[in-house]
Order: structure tokens, then sequence, then C-alpha cells
């Protein structure tokens, strides 16, 4: 009964200081690391923070491609049975990093700047080792108690000052985030072996890796050339001279590997560049590349006008663009469910509809058209099938808030307000907010309407929320 989200919103809570003195029980603090469930609550903490900063892409279609790299090379670590998440930050510096629990955040800079899958996954590899080798868990647990806390706090404040928002922080919150992220600074052992490990990922998982050092001699080349615009991952993870010739030396016995790149790191490039900056331009940067045949990929390059074109709101052109894509045969869920994005855009509802209904099948796993279905049967007065698709999509994952938001808006268009605000509540707590969560739980219950048997599973739920809550 209990959700995933609901026992990692405890955790955390159990390490949130209740008052100034009372600082997180970690338990027994000469352990030589966290728990993973420790981990995994700071993590989740840090990363509530994150997708409440303008930072966060929050596009599922980039953080669905990113996991489907990082679980094949989370699927051959061994004994690695830490969960992950993996989310797209908009930021144009090239980085990613790693938090407790496995939450890794890579900036769109370093999907841009890569120049094959292989390299995308070379830093991945690097980030998944540091959780796997439980560098972050063991750094935490030498900290003080104060300063894990602190950790959890911090994650926003070293994205805004690692990207353009020192005004959205303050000088001083800056220097306090930057000194702090310098205390948890790998050591240098720490990131030769995450080289190490990283790069027998990559042959494991079946990417060339060959391309790790590849990437890091052009990131170290790029460095020199811009003397004040290193790239960040630089500062996270030191690009040394040493550093490259090590993993040269790692991979020099390794054969090369031809590995074609998946449509998606394609689709996913042209998406993040259509998206980028004013619509026109997008669309000119695009019609050239389509003219002069200046692409890796013929079929991104008119997704990407595709893209570009809609947000210009040239439909005429769009409607081209999508005709053709279709001819050619969609080849993916990131085509599939442009279409539907491409007829909601015209006006035409019962169409994009219609080619939801056609398409999630094919697609099932697509959390960009789950969403985009479930709204489309809401809005087509069809919400009890919504509710259904909805219920399909949580049993493969409980921490999605956006799933029980939907949920709400269909059983409120069902005139179900016990239901409805169940799912608020739901939603609360995956967004980390349980007063929030109580509250929707309380009026659910005075809402009338339930059936004895939902009424019940409401109080159930709302004893377990009232006993997460620290004590006064
Ligand atoms: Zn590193």
């Amino acid at each position: 009964m209990r959700t995933l989200a609901a026992s990692l919103l405890a955790a955390a809570l159990a390490l949130h200081p209740a008052r100034a003195d009372d600082l997180p029980d970690l338990g027994d603090v000469s352990a030589a690391t966290l728990s993973p469930a420790q981990e995994r609550a700071i993590g989740w903490n840090a990363m509530r923070q994150i997708r409440a900063s303008p930072s966060y892409l929050d596009d599922p279609e980039v953080d669905d491609y990113l996991a489907t790299i990082g679980w094949r090379l989370v699927a051959v670590s061994p004994g690695a049975r830490t969960q992950f998440t993996f989310f797209g930050i908009r930021d144009n510096s090239v980085n990613a990093f790693a938090m407790p629990g496995g939450y890794i955040g890579v900036h769109t800079g370093l999907l841009l700047t890569a120049q094959s899958e292989s390299e995308l996954a070379s830093v991945l590899g690097h980030e998944v080792a540091h959780v796997t080798q439980k560098h972050l868990a063991r750094m935490l647990a030498q900290q003080n108690k104060d300063s894990v806390w602190t950790m959890a706090a911090l994650a926003l404040a070293i994205l805004a000052a690692r990207s353009n928002g020192q005004a959205a922080m303050g000088a001083v919150l800056a220097a306090q985030a930057q000194a702090l992220s310098n205390r948890l600074a790998f050591s240098r052992d720490n990131e030769r072996e995450a080289d190490r490990v990283g790069v027998s990922l990559l042959a494991k998982a079946g990417f060339d890796p060959h391309a790790m050092p590849v990437f890091l001699d052009r990131l170290q080349r790029a460095s020199r050339l811009y003397e004040t615009g290193a790239p960040t991952y630089m500062r996270s993870h030191p690009v040394t001279y040493e550093r490259v010739a090590d993993v040269q030396n790692r991979v020099f016995d390794l054969p090369y590997r031809q590995v074609p790149d998946s449509l998606e790191f394609h689709l996913v490039r042209a998406k993040l560049r259509a998206e980028q900056g004013d619509p026109r331009d997008a669309v000119t940067t695009f019609d050239e590349q389509v003219r002069e045949r200046k692409f890796a990929n013929e079929t991104a390059a008119h997704y990407g006008l595709a893209v570009a074109l809609i947000r210009a709101k040239d439909m005429k052109r769009a409607a081209v663009e999508i005709e053709a894509m279709q001819r050619a045969g969609i080849e993916s869920g990131m085509q599939a469910s442009l279409v539907g994005r491409f007829r909601t855009a015209q006006g035409d509802r019962a169409g994009a509809l219609a080619w939801y209904a056609s398409q999630i099948k094919t697609w099932p796993q697509h959390r960009g058209m789950v969403y985009a279905y479930a709204a489309a049967l809401i809005d087509a007065g069809r919400a009890g099938e919504a509710v259904d698709v909805l219920d399909v999509a949580m049993l493969k994952d409980q921490e999605d808030g956006r799933l029980y938001e939907l949920q709400a808006k269909a059983y409120s268009t069902l005139g179900k307000a016990a239901l409805q605000h169940r799912s608020l509540a739901e939603a609360s707590i995956a967004a980390g907010n349980l007063p929030l969560a109580i509250e929707h739980l309380q009026i659910a219950l005075n809402a009338g309407g339930g059936d004895f048997y939902t009424l019940s599973t409401i109080e159930a739920r709302l004893r377990e929320l009232k006993a997460l809550q620290p004590p006064r």
C-alpha cells in the first residue's frame, strides 16, 4: 500500500532535523558508508528541489532516453542494486553529476557536445561508477551530520551556482555552495576508479570504450582554447593530461567497435536544438541542415525542422514535414508523439486522440505519450478510460507525480471528489509535501460519495501519513 515515494519521504523526514539542535539521525556515524535507503532518501530530497528549479529540463522524452543508455550501463555493473534515476538539466555547460541514491543529472550541453552515443555513455558510465563504487556514500558518511543534511539542501544551490544563476541565489549562498561542493569533491583515487570501472561498463554494455579518451581529449582541448569558459565537467571531474593518458592506456588493448548511434540519440539532440532560442532561428538552422544536407542523421534533421516549425506556429510547413515523416514510416515513440503534438497544436483534438489511441500499443513505455493520451481522453469526456491508462502506467512508476495529477483531473471530471483528493494526496507525496497530502486526505474523507472500501483505504492511508510526521 505504501508507495515508494512515501517511504522515501519518510526516510527523508527521518534525516531532516525537526529543530536546529536535533540533527538528523544517520545511525552509526562510525559506519564507513550510508545504507542504500539513507542514500536514496538524501538524493530524493535533493531531487525534489531540483524538480522545482528552473534548470530542471522536465522532458520525459529526454529522461527516458538517458535512462535507456544509463540502464544499459547499470545492467552490466556487478552488484549494482541501487536504484537509478536519470534526468536532464537545462544548461549549456558540458557536465553531468551524480547525487546520492543514484540520481544522475545530465546537462543539455553534454548531450549536444557528445559526437556519438558512446561518448555520451562514457560520461554516464563514469557517473554510474561513482555511485556503484559508493564514492558519494563514503564521502557523506565522513562528513558531519549537519553537513550531510546540508548536502541534500545543496543540490539546488550547486545547480544555480554552476549555471547562470548567481542572481537567483545570492553571492553568499553561492560561495557556501561552492565551498561545500569543494569539500565534497571526489579524490583523485575516486576519479581514477570511476574511469576504470566506467571503461569496463562501456565495453560490457556494447559501446565503444575508445570514445572515452576521445571525449576527454576533446574537452581538454576545448578548455585550452577557452581559458575562462572551461567546460564544467573539468571542474567537477578534473581532466588532466594524466587522466587522459591513464584512460588511453586502459582502452589500448580493447578492440575498436563500430557502434551505430540509435535514432533516439539524434532525435533527442534535434529536439533540444529545435527548442532552444528563437523559434525562427531554429527553423533557419534546420532548413539549412536539410537544404545543404549537413546532418548526421536525415530523419532527425527533418524531425528537428518539424519541431521548430510547430514552435514557430508555421502549421502549413509543419504539416508537410509531418506527412513526409509518416510516409517514411514512424520508427520511434518520439516521432509518434510529435504527430500527436502537431495535431493538438493544429486544434485537431479528435485527430490527436485517435492518433494516440492507435499508437499507444506500439509505444506503451513512452511516458510523454501516456501523459498526452490521458489528457486527451479527459478533454474528450472519456475520463474513465484515462483512469485505466493511468493505472497501467502507475504499476511501473510510483514516484511519478504527474500521473497522480492527471488521475485527479480524471476523477474530478467524473465527479468523484473523494478519489480526486486521494490522488492529489499522492501527487503531494511525490512532490514531498506531507502536510498538503494529509490535508487532501482529510478533504477526501469529508467529500462524501466514496464507497465503504474507498473510504477505509483513505482512512488507512491518512493514519499512515500522520505516523510519518516528525514529532513536534
Ligand atoms: Zn568523476
